[in-house]
């Protein structure tokens, strides 16, 4: 006769709100993607890095890297303006405008 042991795994705890994904490229999405050409912010100009680790998406099978979150909301508000303005700069049609100088 087998004596069943019932373990009961309590998965209590708080139940507060995980943060919402951020819709992170997966591995794959962004192997097949097209890479990001450019080393600066597409929305802002920022170079990349210089305000922290960069957002990487993948919109319409393109790689593209924003300095910070606020760029991705501009971006995906005006997205073919971006992506428009994305391909004359990996073109060499524009150019990554000058950082704003602060005081002086
Ligand atoms: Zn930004």
């Amino acid at each position: 006769m087998l004596c069943f042991a019932g373990l009961v795994l309590c998965a209590c705890g708080s139940a507060d709100k995980a943060p919402k994904s951020e819709g992170q490229p997966s591995a794959a999405e962004l192997a097949k993607a097209k890479p990001y050409p450019l080393d600066w912010c597409v929305v802002s100009g920022e170079t990349l890095g210089e305000m922290g680790t960069p957002v990487v998406k993948v919109y319409q099978g393109r790689e593209v890297k924003f300095c910070c979150k606020n760029c991705v909301h501009d971006f995906e508000a005006d997205m073919p303006r971006y992506l428009a303005r994305l391909d004359s700069a990996a073109a060499g049609q524009i150019h990554q405008p000058e950082p704003k100088g602060q005081g002086g």
